[in-house]
């Protein structure tokens, strides 16, 4: 199957890492315990270089949305809904919410995350309504 892969580099693996777990995966900062998303070498609270992380719990709800519709993209099938998600954790990240039509998706709805398992080598999070 053909997908767009993500770029998965020093900061990022732990993530992938995780997904692959059935694990959301949020970095946190060792020294301060602030958590930050996307993750990066520094601390933006503490600028320590003391990287951990936390398993998320996986709830959210939507801050905001867009319904994808063109270009095409590989291994989908048009159109998708990407959402910026306030995690209950305390950060906010992008991820395609599935199972909920175009014209159901809205600002403030609960979702929860879901793992999509492409091969053995990537799983990609995806969300669902709550
Ligand atoms: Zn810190």
């Amino acid at each position: 199957m053909s997908v767009v892969r993500p770029m998965v580099n020093r900061d990022s693996q732990f993530f992938w890492d995780g997904t692959k777990l059935g694990e959301l995966r949020i970095q946190r900062c060792n020294a301060c315990g602030a958590v930050r998303f996307p993750p990066g070498p520094a601390c933006q609270s503490c600028d320590a270089y003391d990287r951990g992380h936390v398993v998320a719990a996986g709830t959210g709800t939507v801050y905001s949305y867009v319904v994808h519709r063109h270009p095409p993209v590989p291994g989908k099938e048009l159109p998708i809904v990407i959402a910026l998600i306030d995690l209950v954790d305390g950060v906010r990240m992008v991820g395609e919410v599935v199972d909920v039509a175009d014209d159901e998706i809205e600002i403030g709805m609960p979702l929860r995350v879901d793992f999509n398992r492409v091969d053995d080598d990537l799983t990609l999070p995806v969300w669902r309504r709550a």
